[in-house]
């Protein structure tokens, strides 16, 4: 088998001279050189086409550059120096959508759980910074692991909402065609998503479409049919995160934050601990959601079995004043210039909408060497906004625009298991789009996988006898009625000043937020709960006086509070120490 897959990469390839080895499992290991990552990045893709590859390991070096790998001996010597600061029975690496929602799912039982992430709050990561769609599923290769955790998960969603007060619309999606001629396709595909066991896809005329989405009518588009998946879902991504961790910590789970796992302990091939840059953390089962960095920590682990390749995406968020032309997601799929070749393994890169009505353009899909780059490139851009042409959406609709990084191996299928190789050890890989709509099933499948774990290494498992699903949420202010606000100021006078104009975000609700149980400790961090700073405006007016209340609340100084963690400082030194009163 290697040698068939040698000679397929000397077809395709005759250039690169690659060394391969695969070992009993299936994991394919590629070294040697090649002339640019785009090529690095082909080769590991052909080589996992293989059905024998299980994953790959593609080492391949590209000729003159640099390593972008992470130098983790920093952290591990201030780790080794602090010595042992924790024990608990559960460690979390990484705190995007997969680390929350595990995190929660296991606090149904009696563990020490602790969640760990290397920067300064949940969601930090591709969790930020995607297109918040809960997708109903049709469009993943079927077969894969993507395509039943992105069913089922979009099917848990409701629950998830329902019991942890976060906005989840059902907008749906619909694909319509102009010309009747193309119906049967639409049929085709209708039935094809049904077979996947996608809910309730249907076929549609052109007046049933006109009415199910009136931006048809509204824009003057006449549709002949269409196809119609009424259980697409919108969230903010961020929001849905903080919900989840919020609800772990109730119910007993603890959060660390600014805390960079750099090594793996094991004995007699089983996990001890692990080594973070604030010191040893002493634990017999590490689930491993790191994201980007998902492949080095299971190496650490001594289980090198999958690369990411980052493929990193842009996205831009129009003003509210552009208003969305479809309340669904929906779109003319024979209607326009078609869209620009990107890597078909990522979703999105059209226009679709938040539950708080801004538009969302792209994302683009590139592969770059550097998991650090977050780069929004004016090519990456100019593609997300290509696809508004049609709709005479422009640059000057833009007012912010961002670069998330997906964490794709390549197999480009989610890879979850327990480690055949070191005890105590789950690997929650993989996790690129549809990452964010398969999370409540990815944190039910690894439930799964820890409990049978544990039935095989004891002890016993116990329930949390005090266990709440439930998260109490209180309705934002803007959408409460004149007499619900009237009453809430009487209460609580902190509700009747408004700090985030753009959004009409009040005092009251920053405060809750700095006082919830997994308080924020950045701007940033405050914007992902409360949406202060989100607007026109992004943070121009707002910024100070939420740097002020978190610095009171928290008993800092001002030059404490950062944007977003180490190194993002907004004020550097008091420049009037004598001054009276507040900067
Ligand atoms: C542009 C874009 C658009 C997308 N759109 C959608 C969409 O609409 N719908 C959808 O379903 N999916 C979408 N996705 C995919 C989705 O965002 C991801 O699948 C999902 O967010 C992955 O979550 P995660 O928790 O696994 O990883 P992440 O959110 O990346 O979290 C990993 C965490 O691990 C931490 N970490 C890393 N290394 C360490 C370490 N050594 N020590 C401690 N912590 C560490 C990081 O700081 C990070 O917080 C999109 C992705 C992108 C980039």
């Amino acid at each position: 088998m290697l040698e068939a897959i040698k000679n397929t990469l000397k077809e395709a390839f005759p250039d690169v001279k690659p060394e391969l080895a695969i070992d009993a499992r299936g994991i394919l290991t590629i070294r040697g050189e090649c002339a640019s990552w785009d090529e690095a990045v082909a080769v590991g893709h052909l080589a996992a086409q293989s059905p024998e590859v299980k994953n790959v390991v593609n080492e391949l070096a590209v000729k003159g550059q640099p390593d972008f790998r992470k130098d983790y001996r920093p952290y591990r010597e201030m780790g080794n120096k602090a010595g042992r600061i924790d024990t608990v029975d559960v460690l979390i690496v990484g705190t995007g959508i997969s680390g929350c929602a595990i995190a929660r799912e296991l606090s149904k039982y009696k563990l020490r759980i602790l969640a760990v992430d290397k920067e300064d709050d949940v969601a930090c990561g591709a969790t930020k910074a995607n297109n918040g769609n809960i997708h109903p599923g049709h469009d993943v290769k079927p077969g894969t692991l993507k395509a039943k955790l992105n069913l089922r998960g979009n099917e848990l969603y409701t629950q998830w909402a329902d019991e942890l007060g976060f906005e989840l619309q059902r907008c749906g999606v619909m694909g319509a065609v102009s010309d009747a001629k193309l119906r049967p396709l639409l049929e085709n595909a209708a039935e094809g998503a049904r077979k996947m066991g996608v809910s309730n896809p249907q076929t549609l005329d052109g007046e049933q479409a006109k009415q199910i989405e009136p931006g048809f009518a509204e824009q003057g588009i006449e549709p002949a049919a269409a196809i119609w998946f009424p259980s697409m879902g919108l969230v903010e991504p961020y929001k849905v995160a903080v919900a989840l961790a919020e609800n772990a910590v109730m119910n007993g789970v603890r959060f660390l934050f600014n805390c960079t796992v750099a090594d793996v302990l094991t004995k007699d091939g089983r996990v001890i601990g692990a080594v973070t840059n604030l010191g040893i953390i002493e634990t017999s089962y590490i689930i491993n959601c790191a994201g980007v960095y998902a492949d080095e920590i299971s190496a650490m682990a001594g289980d090198k079995c999958y690369t990411i390749h980052p493929r990193k995406g842009t996205i831009a968020i129009l003003d509210k004043s552009r208003k969305p032309i479809f309340h669904s997601l929906a779109g003319m799929l024979d209607r326009g210039k078609p869209k620009p070749k990107k890597d078909t393994e990522s979703k999105g890169g059209g226009m679709c909408r938040t539950p708080e009505w801004n538009i969302l353009m792209g994302p683009s899909a590139t592969e770059v060497p550097d998991k650090e780059d977050l780069s929004s490139t004016p090519e990456g851009l100019a593609y997300a906004m290509s696809l508004g042409e049609a709709y005479g959406i422009g640059y000057g609709d833009i007012i912010r625009f961002f670069t998330g990084t997906r964490p794709a191996d390549y197999k480009e299928d989610f890879f979850i298991e327990l480690s055949p190789v070191t005890g105590g050890f789950i690997n929650v890989g993989g996790i690129q789009s549809p990452g964010l709509a398969s999370a409540p099933a990815i944190a039910e499948m690894v439930e799964g996988i820890f409990v049978e774990a544990l039935a095989h290494d004891g002890p016993p498992l116990e329930r949390n006898p005090t266990f709440n699903p439930l998260r109490e949420r209180e309705k934002e202010f803007r959408h409460l009625s004149h007499e619900e606000q009237d009453e809430l100021i009487h209460r609580e006078p902190a509700y009747g000043r408004i700090v985030c104009r753009c959004e009409s975000i009040t005092e009251g609700e920053i405060l809750a937020a700095i006082r919830s149980p997994l308080p924020p400790s950045s701007v940033d961090a405050v914007k992902r709960r409360t949406r202060a700073g989100m607007g026109r405006c992004q943070g121009g007016f707002c910024q100070p006086r939420v740097l002020e209340l978190l610095a009171r609340e928290l008993g800092k100084e001002l030059t404490d509070i950062t944007l977003r963690g180490e190194g993002t400082a907004i004020l550097m030194a008091d420049t009037r120490p004598n001054r009276v009163g507040s900067v």
